[in-house]
């Protein structure tokens, strides 16, 4: 057995500085009856804890190292461009680059604005839908997540589904009550809502492939369906890209789906694992952003050169070659994970959508939340537990998925794949 001598330690230190003595909820491990694990340092694939244990990492600080920890690429320019100064309040060189070669990737993206995390990307992206559109109300689907500003923390998922908060206090009934919800994968709730509601939506905001129940993507027609009411309503179309971006493929979710969304959020492997996130679109839309239009947004560190620095090495060296090598290891890893299932006879669904995965114990297809919300929680904890024990760092809740990097080895997949075999055979006991 793994020893934690030292992250308990920590933990109790940080648990009266912090609330729960984490920063971010998800980090607390409690869903699976653990305390956090206070990590020290990562290279490749793997991660290291302050007891020294290691593990085979497929969190990737929940998705934006897609290069792996402590890229030699990535590490060398951002040590360049330290040296150089870390923020100015003007524009830089780097900040052009980037967007060129957003632009270049996503053709809906016609201008782009960056800011430092996924939330501001969504709430920005609101507020511009709001404005542009004249129009308050705003739809989006259960058990997504698009960060926490007020209007998207509704029926939301990630953190809050794990933690049963759902819909949290503090959200004014005033903002709740133009958030409208409807199950993911179900364009007939759409469809319902439009009718009674189309002429007020602003907005609907979707993850093309929800990551934030477990990894659900979207069935047959449902985001085809999604383009065509929200067109034919004068509602914007707005993809949460913040953990599909870049990371289902090169060309994001949308180059996938072959879907030209209004707007789009970014964040996550779009700064190679510094604070970024960016949200872009039509250039008629983008253009009332402030300073050419009247719909205002800011942000002091905004588009600063780490972060611009580091997303734009690892957009540059996902070239499709690598998107095609980490997708053959995820076929691999699935083969591992279904035919250990079938061994020890493990109810298991495989949702799965480029290196993004999730595996649910449940016996029936996950399409949405309410099925999501139905899968065995002490086969997660008990097969959780033993993860941990044989050196594989996973999110700790069913509702998230698991990622892989270029980084990860034939080895590397081997290995989880034995020990997932060992943490399915406890299962029935
Ligand atoms: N949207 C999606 C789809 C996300 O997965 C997340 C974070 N997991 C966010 C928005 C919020 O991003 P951040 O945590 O950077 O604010």
């Amino acid at each position: 057995m793994k020893q934690f001598n030292q992250s308990m330690d920590a933990y109790k230190e940080a648990v009266d500085l912090m609330p729960g003595g984490v920063n971010s909820p998800v980090r607390a491990f409690k869903s699976v009856g653990m305390n956090p694990i206070f990590m020290e340092r990562g290279k490749g694939a793997k991660i290291y804890d302050i007891d020294g244990n290691e593990y085979i990492d497929y969190v990737l600080s929940w998705g934006p190292l897609i290069l792996g920890h402590a890229d030699e690429r990535v590490v060398r320019k951002l040590k360049e461009v330290t040296e150089n100064g870390t923020s100015f309040g003007a524009p830089t060189l780097i900040e052009n680059e980037l967007a060129k070669l957003v632009r270049e990737r996503v053709p809906s993206i016609e201008m782009v604005r960056m800011v430092n995390s996924g939330t501001e990307a969504t709430m920005s992206a609101l507020r511009l839908a709001r404005g542009y559109t004249g129009r308050d109300k705003i739809l989006k689907f259960e058990g997504n997540y698009h960060g926490h500003g007020d209007s998207l923390l509704i029926k939301a998922g990630s953190g809050v589904a794990t933690l049963g908060l759902p819909d949290s206090p503090g959200v004014p009934e005033s903002v709740a009550k133009n958030t409208i919800t409807v199950p993911y994968n179900d364009i007939e709730s759409v469809r319902y809502a439009f009718d009674q509601f189309g002429d007020d939506i602003a907005a609907v905001i979707v993850e093309p492939v929800s990551g934030n129940m477990g990894v659900v993507p979207p069935k047959g027609e449902f985001l085809h369906e999604l383009r065509a009411v929200t067109e034919n309503n004068g509602t914007l179309l707005i993809f949460d890209e913040v953990m599909t971006g870049f990371r289902v493929g090169y060309h994001c979710a949308q180059g996938h789906f072959g879907i030209t969304p209004d707007l789009t959020c970014l964040g996550k492997v779009i700064g190679g694992g510094l604070p970024v996130g960016a949200y872009g679109g039509r250039r008629e839309i983008m253009e009332r952003i402030a300073p050419t239009g009247d719909i205002y947004q800011a942000g002091t560190l905004s588009g600063n050169p780490l972060a611009m620095t580091a997303g734009y090495e690892t957009l540059v060296a996902m070239t499709t070659e690598e998107y095609n090598k980490i997708n053959k290891k995820v076929d691999r890893l699935v083969e591992g994970y279904e035919s250990a299932a079938k061994q020890y006879g493990i109810p298991l669904q495989v949702n799965r959508a480029g290196s993004m995965v999730g595996f649910f114990f449940n016996e029936q297809e996950v399409t949405n939340y309410e099925i999501a919300s139905k899968s065995n929680l002490d086969y997660f904890s008990s097969y959780y537990r033993t993860m941990i024990d044989e050196g594989v760092f996973l999110p700790p809740s069913q509702f998230e998925g698991i990622f892989l990097s270029t980084a990860h080895t034939d080895e590397d997949i081997e290995q989880t794949i034995q020990a997932v075999q060992k943490a399915f055979s406890k299962l029935k006991e």
